[in-house]
């Protein structure tokens, strides 16, 4: 899968493409991420990428023109260009175009597993007050928001997008399975069962948050590890792990309960921690 990122920035992105499993994802030729540099696209002496807003008003905007010659180095065409027949007679790779934007749809686990079937991901980041909304109405195919905040550029945006993409692709993470059961995995998947022995999380089984996790040693800062989670009744496990689901779900994500699988007995716990029966 290929991530195309244009940018004003492209140094931004060298320390988060060369650590971990993004990295070995490049490594293992399962990703490829290239940067543009929009001043590339300029044509002035001074690489002029951005103007001042008509009608007025703080900052600047980034001008349309670059940003469209950018996406015609990429092969991209207006969305109106783009049709049925001309994708027919030269079946170009799938292409989705994304506005990084705050004004945009919220970008969600559902958006990443979208994107992961696709064979190539264009990422314009926008800088001061953003991108001339005319690059959006003719070329994007989504405008995303990573959430309910302002940052000063598209491009930790860009990244979020792209490692929460990646991560979805066959091979990308050791496990191949280990992402269906993160917090928000697959919504309507069973709940898994053991592999090997070992209790799978279920964390992402019926929309709810992961369960929380501990390690070594047993005893820390003055506080043991859940003595269930140390005698391992695998089926003691799974029930106490699907418990702290639903708790650190109420607790920290109650809207996440509204679209959840739950059984009549999660609705029961639920009610109990809510009355304070259950500690
Ligand atoms: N004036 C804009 C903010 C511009 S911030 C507004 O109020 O909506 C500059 C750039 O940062 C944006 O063009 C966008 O690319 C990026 N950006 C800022 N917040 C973002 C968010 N929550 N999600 C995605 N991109 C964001």
């Amino acid at each position: 899968m290929q991530f195309e990122i244009v940018t004003i920035f492209p140094g931004i992105f060298a320390g988060i493409l060369e650590n971990g499993i993004i990295r070995r994802a490049q490594a293992e030729g399962l990703i490829a991420v290239r940067t543009h540099d929009l001043r590339e696209f300029t044509h002035d002496r001074h690489r002029t990428v951005d103007d001042r807003p008509f009608g007025g008003g703080e900052g600047m905007v980034l001008k349309p023109g670059p940003l469209a010659e950018a996406l015609a180095a990429l092969g991209i065409e207006p969305k109106a260009a783009r049709t049925a027949e001309a994708d027919a007679e030269n079946p170009a790779p799938r292409t989705r175009v994304l506005l990084m934007s705050a004004q945009g749809k919220p970008f969600t686990q559902a958006v990443a597993r979208e994107l992961a079937a696709v064979d190539r991901v264009v990422l314009l980041c926008g800088r001061y007050e953003g991108v001339d909304e005319r690059i959006n109405e003719l070329y994007c195919d989504m405008e995303l928001s990573i959430g309910d905040y302002v940052i000063s550029g598209g491009e930790l945006a860009a990244a979020v997008v792209i490692d929460a993409t990646m991560r979805l692709l066959p091979g990308v993470l050791g496990n191949e399975a280990s992402s269906e059961f993160e917090s928000f995995g697959v919504a309507d998947r069973e709940i898994s069962t053991d592999v090997e022995g070992v209790p799978r999380s279920q964390h992402g089984a019926g929309g709810l948050l992961d369960y929380p996790h501990y390690t070594r040693p047993a005893e820390f800062g003055g506080l043991r590890a859940p003595e269930v989670l140390l005698n391992g009744d695998h089926q003691e496990i799974r029930r106490w792990r699907h418990q702290q689901q639903l708790r650190k779900t109420l607790a920290n994500r109650p809207d996440l309960l509204e679209n959840a699988n739950l059984s009549e007995e999660d609705r029961k716990l639920l009610e109990d921690i809510w009355e304070g029966k259950t500690s």
